[in-house]
């Protein structure tokens, strides 16, 4: 007979009500039973796969949910927890009846449930727990969700065979371990027990066959121990608990089928547990069982001084009795054994208010449970197999990462404010190359959108599309930058060279440096053999793409300037530094009387080249250029202040950059507009630098589309072509 046939694994509302009487809290009846009322008319005569009335099912959760000592929030949110997903009832109803909080927690454990958490890797799963986590700001949702999957478990054996063993895996690969890591060992052991029953049926019927074979050997051998320890303690016998520990199923079958080693092996397969009510008994016993057996050494772990980041506390010893036979002992207080058996949970008995865990901008708020959690963390407590848990804890409350999906479910893990440029890359490399845009939660976005937890994220690509150099300055990730290098690097070697030699001149002429191409070729001779080039050309290439950053190599360029070439009578070259930036030191555009001025374009209006432009001395910073009708420029500039700072300049004549422009598409408020409007700007292979729309009501809306365009002229083909969409009313250029 199995271990869970005996498990009565349906309980009703009357079985709830008798454990909410039965427990210290002050629970609010009254709400609760309005919840009840609630979910029991909502589901009404459903049943569940077995014939059961689904009813059955969140009285059931509600039950474990209140034995972990929860809240009344967290019963009610059990009781109602199928209800948005499975009937008419809505999220807004939920909270308008029982606020926000209990609201939170069933579109919490709603939203979880959707998800299909099982994967093929396990770093997949590691990030679908973390996110998990992340996505519960509140932790009962966490709790309520670990309730609920513990009774469907239990209840699984009606369910079809590939279905037990995908529910089996996920609870193995992401429930379990969360359990684990709330410092739920009840849950968690069961979890897994149950998991393994359908994943591998046969071994886990043979451990529990030893077990059964061993019960009459065991319970004689813990008898005998009990009746030992309880004499030498001298205390009253109601003062002290002492029983035989069974070892779950699990955790024996990870030490014989994993470690290879046989049942016989198994160093502490007879445990005992000693519960008492104060804390210097615990240490008092240790001594007691320490004079009466020999303590294997090294085998003593005090976690009740420096307690398991998931707040474990126990006495640890392993023993060899007299006949040789060695027993693990843990010693504990009964408030330590709740938190051993349920966790985090345990503590909401003695506790007033709630809890966040995550996500919470009032951290202030935090309650004391939390904080002893974090100041464990911070402790870096040095027991054997606690420094994972600390990492794998600290990254659960670690903000400096977000956790997205695509659209297939698949979860992936970023650093904060990574871009949807960094996810094309991560997802893959050929995704980023060839990347035209994204949506998130099926809305269109910019390509600098910055990715938040939770959302699902789809790239979207086209075959002959590519990268541009701006995504460099981006994305946020150094890998997806040195794969963008990297295309530039292969697939534009031409115009790297160039740009690259360009750049290279740029600034030797900035420190007076006019030299033959001959003369720079000699001058780089000793950059190649450095950097294993063959040829100059490599160097300009690599210059091109950003490989070689010239700040970084300039000094040294010059320095070797002035020890090879420098004519006596030629002054030393001054070595300016400039900040490198493309689009200012190659503006395109001519300032009248001044060479090499800093050119700034004015962010008001945009100016292209085809455009009237006309140019302003700012103090420090260059020349800014404006639109000459630009709002920002008086009109009558006989009439202004300082007419000097007023200067004319002109479009060179070949002109190769890309400018931005910002265009107002006022269009018919109808889904997927956005998306048409992207769809055209990419067949003309337009990059979209930010897209916004907002609905301007009787329905209207109006997108805002800042692109990078070539010229007036080139701008105006644009504006033709979306004007030619059907839903598009007028367009203006900012
Ligand atoms: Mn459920």
């Amino acid at each position: 007979m199995s271990k869970y046939d005996e498990i009565v694994h349906y309980q009703d509302y009357d079985e709830l009500l008798k454990i909410l009487k039965n427990s210290n809290n002050n629970y609010d009846l009254r709400k609760i039973q309005k919840a009840y009322n609630i979910a029991e008319e909502a589901h009404g005569d459903q049943r569940r796969v077995s014939g059961i009335p689904f009813i059955l099912h969140p009285t059931s959760v509600a039950c474990i949910v209140a034995q972990f000592g929860m809240d009344s929030d967290s019963i009610i949110a059990a009781l109602l927890h199928d209800v948005v997903e499975d009937t008419e009832y809505d999220l807004k109803f939920v909270r308008k009846e029982f606020g926000k909080d209990v609201a939170n927690i069933v579109d919490g454990v709603t939203k979880i449930s959707k998800i299909k958490l099982y994967s093929r890797e396990e770093q997949q799963a590691e990030n679908i727990r973390k996110m998990l986590i992340a996505m519960s700001n509140d932790i009962r949702v966490i709790i309520v969700k670990l309730a609920d999957r513990l009774h469907n478990m239990r209840t699984i054996e009606c369910m079809k065979e590939q279905k037990r063993r995908d529910k089996s895996r996920e609870c193995m690969e992401v429930y379990a371990p969360i359990a684990h890591r709330l410092g739920m060992k009840a849950v968690k052991d069961e979890l897994e027990d149950l998991s393994l029953r359908y994943l591998d049926p046969v071994g886990y019927k043979e451990i529990e066959d030893a077990l059964l074979l061993k019960e009459n050997e065991r319970d004689r051998f813990i008898d005998k121990k009990k009746k030992e320890i309880i004499k030498a303690s001298k205390m009253p016998k109601d003062k002290i608990t002492v029983y035989g520990r069974v070892k779950s199923i699990n955790s024996i079958y990870r030490k014989t089928f994993l470690k290879g080693k046989t049942l016989d092996e198994i160093y502490d397969f007879f445990a005992l547990r000693i519960i008492v009510d104060d804390l210097k008994d615990c240490y008092n016993l240790l001594g007691v069982i320490h004079d009466l057996y020999t303590p294997i050494p090294r085998r003593f772990k005090d976690y009740i001084s420096t307690p398991k980041p998931n707040m474990y506390q126990s006495l640890h010893t392993t023993v060899i009795d007299r006949d040789g036979i060695p027993f693990e002992v843990q010693i504990r207080t009964w408030e330590m054994h709740q938190t051993a058996e349920n966790g985090i949970a345990a503590h909401w008995k003695y506790k007033l208010g709630f809890t966040r865990i995550v996500n919470n901008k009032k951290a202030k708020e935090l309650d004391e449970n939390i904080k002893r959690i974090k100041d464990v963390l911070a402790a870096q407590i040095d027991t054997d197999d606690s420094t994972d848990i600390i990492r794998n804890i600290r990254n659960d409350f670690d903000q400096n990462e977000v956790y997205v999906f695509s659209p297939k479910g698949d979860v992936f893990n970023l650093p904060i404010d990574s871009t949807v440029i960094d996810l094309a890359y991560l997802i893959h490399t050929e995704v980023g190359n060839h990347m035209v845009g994204a949506k998130v939660d099926h809305r269109i976005v910019p390509i600098d959108y910055k990715l938040n937890t939770g959302e699902i994220c789809e790239i979207l690509t086209q075959k002959d599309s590519h990268p541009r150099r701006d995504w460099l300055d981006i994305c946020k990730t150094s890998s997806a930058r040195s794969k963008i290098r990297q295309w530039f690097k292969r697939e534009k070697r031409d115009e790297n060279i160039i740009e690259g030699k360009m750049m290279l001149e740029r600034e030797l002429k900035r420190s007076n440096i006019s030299l033959t191409d001959e003369e720079l070729e000699e001058l780089l001779q000793f950059m190649l053999k450095k950097n294993k080039f063959n040829t100059v050309q490599d160097l300009y290439a690599s210059i091109g793409y950003g490989g070689i950053q010239l700040w970084k190599v300039l000094p040294r360029i010059k320095e070797e300037y002035n020890t090879k070439f420098k004519k006596d009578d030629e002054p030393a070259p001054t070595i300016v530094q400039t900040v490198h930036k493309r689009k200012h030191a190659d503006s395109g555009v001519i300032v009248e009387g001044m060479d090499d001025c800093l050119i700034k374009f004015a962010q008001c209006c945009n100016p292209l080249p085809g455009d009237e432009i006309i140019g302003y001395i700012t103090r420090g910073y260059g020349v800014s250029v404006h639109k000459r009708n630009c709002t920002n420029i008086p009109v009558d500039l006989t009439k202004v202040e300082e007419p000097e700072r007023y200067v004319k300049v002109s479009w060179e004549s070949n002109i190769n950059d890309s400018f931005h422009s910002t265009l107002e598409i006022v269009c018919a408020d109808r889904t997927g507009v956005l998306a048409d409007v992207t769809i055209a700007l990419s067949s003309m292979r337009i990059f979209i630098n930010s897209l916004n729309s907002r609905s301007l009501g009787s329905g209207r809306a109006v997108v805002t589309a800042t692109i990078d365009v070539f010229s007036r002229e080139h701008l105006d083909t644009v504006i033709k072509r979306l004007q030619s969409l059907r839903e598009v009313i007028s367009i203006k250029r900012f």
